[in-house]
């Protein structure tokens, strides 16, 4: 994060999504100082448009990087579990609200700004859960939520004259007519989503992330980040990541680490494909030979060909590749059975370890 020199009022949760930028706007109405705080994970955070978004809606904001905290809190597992798909939205919002009341003092701020609506979702924003973050998160005295601030007890901010009341929002339920009528209130030309876009909402990318939870031995953010590309196929636990077109490739080589395998065929067009060996388990050559007999099965003209062809298996570090050649026959259908997972599977054993650990 950059230096901080100014002094700001308040920082605010701002996933970018309307709600957190109408609660920016409500707060700077009353001519407070606000920063921004964009949240980023593998999960979800969108860096590139913050300053974008400075220009567009006339705000301050930095981009901070949480992945760290985040894959630990998801490895650990949520303490108030995950929603309808893996989304831990109650110990997510505690997460951020404590790592921006950690970075408070830093902007010079007083309190804290999250643009929640009472009752607009249904697992993190009911009555009872706003209250269950806000105490856990422990920021009872600092936090403030300006559209929903009238369905709520006044807030220390409130009582001490450094908010004006009557000059906060009373929203609630799933409604989103009032937000929009306050967007174009403020002039907005680009409308965003409700939320900020959570990969972990999604069922496609449950059934990508509940493997690597499964089976990696020390889930790391650099396994969320392969996890995000191409597509996913796992035998036990072995796992490769296929590129599905030319952006997938290049995405690949960039998050690739210096102990995975690349695989890729020689003489033929044909995607990227990663295997990621864990520390504790090096694949053995049998391993490897099936993984490429399969990897090649991806090269339309490798497999029309016929013939065993050729196909280079990369690993290393840039000063210290070693590459070596095995020739195979491209077959999809391998000894060691490479599928993607489904998420109705996935789904199934989420629940199956709540129930265990409920016990
Ligand atoms: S939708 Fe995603 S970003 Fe939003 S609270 Fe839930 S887990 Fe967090």
């Amino acid at each position: 994060m950059e230096k901080v020199t100014k002094q700001y009022d308040a920082v605010a949760l701002l996933s970018g999504g309307l709600d957190s930028l109408l609660a920016v706007k409500v707060i700077q109405d009353q001519g407070l100082r606000v920063k921004g705080l964009h949240f980023v994970t593998p999960f979800f955070g969108k860096p590139h448009l913050v300053r974008h978004w400075e220009k567009l809606y006339g705000m301050e904001i930095d981009a901070i990087d949480v992945s760290e905290e985040y894959v630990r809190m998801m490895v650990e597992r949520p303490v108030h579990g995950f929603g309808k798909t893996l989304n831990p939205c109650v110990d997510c919002k505690i997460l951020m609200l404590r790592k921006a009341h950690e970075l408070m003092e830093s902007y010079g701020a007083k309190f804290i700004i999250s643009g929640e609506v009472i009752g607009q979702r249904p697992m993190s924003q009911r009555r009872d859960t706003l209250n269950v973050i806000k105490r856990d998160a422990d920021v009872q005295a600092v936090l403030l939520r300006p559209l929903c601030a009238l369905c709520q007890d006044p807030t220390p901010m409130e009582e001490s004259g450094l908010v004006q009341r009557d000059k906060l929002l009373g929203l609630f339920g799933r409604g989103r007519k009032e937000q929009l009528r306050l967007a174009d209130h403020y002039g907005f030309t680009e409308i965003p989503s409700p939320g900020g876009g959570c990969k972990l909402t999604e069922r496609e990318n449950g059934r990508r992330y509940w493997p690597v939870l499964k089976y990696s031995p020390n889930p790391s953010v650099a396994d969320f980040k392969l996890a995000n590309i191409g597509r996913q196929y796992w035998s036990g636990t072995h796992w490769m990541s296929v590129g599905r077109n030319q952006m997938d490739n290049d995405s690949l080589l960039k998050v690739k680490l210096d102990t995975d395998l690349v695989f890729k065929v020689v003489d033929y067009p044909g995607p990227i494909s990663i295997g990621r060996q864990f520390e504790s388990a090096p694949w053995s050559e049998e391993v490897i030979a099936d993984a490429a007999a399969w990897a090649a099965s991806y090269s339309p003209k490798a497999k029309k060909a016929g013939v065993p062809v050729k196909v280079s298996v990369v690993t290393g570090s840039k000063e210290n590749v070693e590459e070596r050649i095995i020739t195979v026959t491209p077959l999809r259908e391998t000894p060691m059975g490479w599928a993607e997972w489904c998420w109705p599977d996935a789904k199934e054993e989420i629940r199956e370890e709540a129930r265990a650990r409920a016990k």
